[in-house]
């Protein structure tokens, strides 16, 4: 993301600096912005749907924006018809920020296809992993050509480095079984379910072995999304009615690949007291990112007062949990998260 804005920056008018990115979701989004030596502004989200508002976008001086990043955030596709169309007609880029949505669609199209520039990652906990790395994907032209040449400059990663990723990657592996979680999830080395704000990453080409090994992956990516997609539509079912929580609402031509299952809970003590109860049962649910983009500190003190309190996005951090959709969840995991919903929230 950090060389893909900085080859936007080369190949479009200086005074445009400014990069839009969606006021909840990852935290390393603004940190590569803010390493590419760029500007990022914040664009507030609709909770229901978690996409970009619209109408919050046309706070912007135009003239000044070089990108508008989308989130597509657990695998639903944000309105990227919309963000595309906005981008074009003010003549900023578009980044579809696909991280977490690889295979997802919208309005008949990918999801990491809409605009100028898509973006995969294989971090840890997205839809196909090989614990680091990522991909972009560009159409030719001057943008494919800066990033291709900024790409050859990059070091590649050290084999030791790769050989210490390979071996964590059976205990990965094994952490998503339920019947393991519990024990080795807090191994500090995985570094789960914390989110930190880090901006001195080390950049480098994806190793071969990890490349191979996400190609594997990626030939199976089809069959892993089918049975995602299952879970949460049992878990949909399971808490259709259950007061007090919210699914999060996919865009009426949105085909969603659900890296976790996103819901609202009515407020922050009754999601604590839920996702504890989760915990003891040995389900994983979480409260995602902790914070809205604008009340992270180091990002805070990059941003213009106008971006410092957007409602959505904190309503969202204060109420999200997402639940996991993953191949090892077992087949009665719905029906005990109902069971758990309905006593953490009833009277
Ligand atoms: C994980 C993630 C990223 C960053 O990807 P890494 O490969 O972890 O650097 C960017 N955007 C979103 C929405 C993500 O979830």
């Amino acid at each position: 993301m950090t060389l893909a804005l900085e080859a936007m920056k080369e190949t479009a008018d200086s005074k445009r600096n400014e990069v839009i990115v969606p006021a909840y979701t990852c935290y390393s989004v603004p940190a590569a912005v803010i390493r590419a030596g760029l500007q990022p502004r914040l664009c507030d989200i609709d909770p229901l749907t978690l996409s970009p508002r619209m109408d919050d976008l046309k706070r912007f001086d135009t003239s000044r924006v070089l990108a508008v990043v989308s989130a597509n955030l657990y695998g639903v596709p944000n309105d990227l018809s919309a963000l595309e169309a906005v981008a074009e007609s003010i003549g900023a880029y578009m980044f579809d920020d696909s991280a977490q949505a690889l295979g997802a669609r919208i309005d008949g199209r990918p999801a990491g296809a809409f605009g100028d520039l898509g973006l995969y990652s294989f971090d840890k906990g997205k839809n196909i992993t090989t614990l680091q790395g990522g991909a972009l994907v560009a159409k030719s032209g001057p943008l494919a050509q800066a990033i291709e040449k900024i790409c050859s400059r990059l070091s590649s990663t050290p084999l030791v480095d790769v050989l210490i990723l390979l071996a964590k990657l059976p205990v990965y592996s094994a952490l998503l079984r339920p019947s393991l979680y519990g024990g080795v999830r807090k191994l500090p080395f995985l570094r789960l379910g914390q989110t930190t704000y880090e901006e001195r990453y080390p950049i480098s080409t994806l190793s071969r072995i990890l490349g191979g090994l996400g190609s594997r992956m990626l030939e199976r990516l089809q069959h892993f999304n089918q049975i995602r997609v299952a879970n949460a539509h049992n878990i949909a079912e399971a808490l259709y009615g259950v007061e007090g929580i919210h699914p999060i609402q996919p865009l009426p031509t949105a085909e969603p690949v659900y890296a976790r299952y996103p819901v609202l809970i009515q407020d922050s003590k009754r999601r604590e007291i839920i996702i504890a109860a989760m915990d003891r049962a040995g389900i994983g649910a979480t409260a995602s990112y902790p914070l809205a983009l604008c009340d992270v500190p180091e990002i805070a003190r990059a941003l213009p007062a106008d971006d410092l309190a957007l409602p959505g996005a904190r309503r969202v951090a204060k109420c999200i949990m997402t639940l996991p959709t993953h191949a090892y969840c077992p087949p009665d995991m719905p029906a005990r998260i109902r069971d758990i919903a309905v006593t953490a929230l009833g009277p």
